[in-house]
């Protein structure tokens, strides 16, 4: 089973309108809302993958029971902690091509509301062969909560992929007990280091060379439709993958995560771990709907993905 954790999920709401008029009435009729957050895509490309998942995180009041029974709808088992907030719910209004976005910071939790999750946490992993941890944390937990969550899977020998950004990514890959792999883009790791990282392949070599990324086994530096450069243990390798149509990228970098976890937990060949994490990032690409793949499409698009180990 693979363990997936999502601290700050939310109900996300698009309007679409066909104009948007400030400061008057604007009434909609096409709504969708769905259960969002990187986690919980994650673990809906996991599940889609036909893969054992638990979702978990944290969530509170009727914005958290719809994401549990969204959850249930489309059969991903989960187990979130309740909190006393509620979850948040981000707004985008579509319209003239134009997206606005209104996003609640969301729930401030407790120091004990903290505690209780990683109890929950260590509870749950018992049971899981692979832990991805993606997204922001909630305000108030501290910015290093990812590495206590890090050193808990240590002690209970569990693989930990974590894809986060600024100051939590840094705390994570700054102590002392390291993730088992990361997923950064460019400007993540751009904001990370403190310089601009260029998407060439010989700046990318140096750049994960640098010592914040030593005793990390996994560096999956994503780059949207140019694929990816990987540093695997002392080796580099880039994935390119075919032209395709985009329709919607938003989540592509979550559906790779979830396609490497998976790949990883059957054990596959770097080779295939590369090419199932490409894949099901394009499979993510080409869907309107966020956190979704059509897994008949797999073998198309898998066979076009090339990994080359770079010397
Ligand atoms: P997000 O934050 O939206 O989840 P990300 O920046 O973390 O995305 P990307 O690097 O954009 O992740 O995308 C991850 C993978 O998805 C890419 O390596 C690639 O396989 C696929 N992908 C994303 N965008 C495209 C695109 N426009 N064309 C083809 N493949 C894409």
């Amino acid at each position: 089973m693979i363990v997936a954790v999502t601290m700050n999920p939310s109900v996300d709401i698009s309007y679409s309108l066909n104009r948007f008029e400030l400061d008057d009435v604007n009434r909609v009729e096409t709504v969708r809302k769905t259960a969002g957050g990187k986690g919980l895509n994650v673990a809906r490309v996991i599940s889609q993958m036909k893969e054992d998942v638990m979702s978990t995180g944290v969530l509170g009041g009727t914005v958290g029971d719809y994401i549990v029974q969204q959850l249930n709808e489309s059969n991903v088992r989960n187990d979130f902690l309740r909190i006393e907030s509620d979850s948040r719910n981000c707004i985008a209004i579509l319209h003239a091509g134009m997206q606005t976005e209104i996003l609640e910071s969301g729930p401030t939790l407790s120091e004990q509301e903290g505690i209780a999750f990683l109890e929950k946490f260590e509870g749950l992993i018992i049971h899981a062969s692979l832990v991805t941890i993606s997204g922001s944390l909630p305000k108030g937990l501290p910015t290093d909560y990812y590495c206590e969550m890090v050193e808990i899977s240590h002690k209970k020998g569990k693989r930990v992929i974590v894809d986060t950004s600024g100051e939590s990514l840094k705390q994570v890959l700054m102590q002392k007990k390291k993730p088992f792999a990361i997923k950064p883009n460019t400007a993540e790791l751009s904001q990370l280091l403190g310089f601009e990282v260029e998407a060439e392949i010989m700046d990318l070599k140096q750049t994960l060379n640098h010592k914040i990324f030593a005793g990390i086994e996994w560096i999956v530096v994503s780059m949207g439709s140019r694929g990816a450069f990987v540093k695997h243990g002392a080796d580099y390798y880039r994935v390119t993958i075919p032209e395709i149509n985009a329709i919607n990228p938003v989540g592509a970098g979550d559906a790779t995560v979830a396609g490497f976890a998976v790949a990883l937990n059957r054990n596959q060949t770097v080779d295939n771990v590369l090419k199932t994490a490409m894949t099901t990032g394009m499979l993510n690409t080409i869907e309107a709907r966020t956190g979704y793949i059509n897994k008949d499409k797999f073998k198309q698009f898998f066979n076009f993905v090339k990994v080359e180990k770079m010397y």
